[in-house]
């Protein structure tokens, strides 16, 4: 029996707006299909295994809740974090958590907060926050007959700017993203998928859920061949209803 091991990274601190929805999606998407599934946390003082988890999830967090895990996620789970995704291992990570990849994210009051920089777009506060439904296209996610769109809720006063490793992960058709400028929306770098939107994105958007759960079965199992298609009736009226 395949197997898939999820680690939410800081559960009690990044957890906006239904985020842990995601897992939600990722665990009900996997037992529906009898992948069995652990959801695993690391916390504050909690040890990160670089090889233990096929999926992190970082999800979003006040600007307070980013500054207090600063110490911890630099000091004990930097290293450990770089190692998971340069061996390819699959991260999820929301708003907070997106900044939280790249370099820095100075917020409203002046205040910089260092962040794991391993991937290299930044983040600057705006004087309004960008919140609301939203959507974008993601190329990655056009298969089939599927048209790539993808809906979302937003809500952050941070400005995202991508460089270097950091390729834009869609482009917005609706709503703000990255930063309401560019027209981008979210990250890509290796295996790790970074957007704005909470935690309705992959409950909403059952094909970005299936995506990760075949990228992380294909890295682990040799013999995989794919996933057997569910019954998204309810999530596609809701994610057509949104867009
Ligand atoms: N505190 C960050 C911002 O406002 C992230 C917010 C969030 O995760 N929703 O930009």
């Amino acid at each position: 029996m395949y197997e898939i091991k999820i680690c939410h990274l800081y559960p009690d601190l990044l957890n906006l707006y239904g985020d842990t929805g995601n897992i939600i999606s990722l665990r009900m998407r996997s037992v529906w299909r009898g992948i069995g599934v652990s959801v695993l946390e690391a916390g504050i003082g909690s040890f990160f295994d670089p090889c233990g988890y096929d999926i992190v999830f970082i999800g979003g967090g006040q600007d307070l809740d980013q500054a207090a895990l600063q110490n911890d996620l630099l000091k004990n789970k930097k290293s450990a974090i770089f190692e998971a995704v340069e061996s390819n291992r699959i991260f999820l990570c929301i708003c907070g958590g997106f900044q939280l990849m790249g370099k820095y994210y100075k917020t409203g009051e002046g205040r910089t907060i260092d962040c794991l920089g391993i991937m290299d777009h930044w983040t600057e506060a705006g004087k309004n926050r960008f919140t609301g439904n939203y959507s974008f296209e993601c190329d990655f996610l056009k298969k089939g007959s599927f048209d790539g769109r993808v809906a979302g809720f937003e809500n952050h006063s941070g400005r995202t700017f991508l460089s270097g490793n950091a390729k834009p992960l869609g482009r917005i058709i609706r709503g703000s993203g990255n930063n309401g400028e560019d027209g981008y929306e979210g990250a890509i770098y290796r295996n790790v998928y970074c957007s704005y939107s909470h935690g309705s994105l992959l409950p909403k958007n059952p094909a970005f859920a299936d995506h990760l759960l075949a990228l992380a079965l294909t890295n682990k199992y040799p013999d995989f061949e794919g996933l057997e298609p569910l019954d998204d009736t309810l999530e596609n009226i809701a994610r057509l209803k949104a867009l």
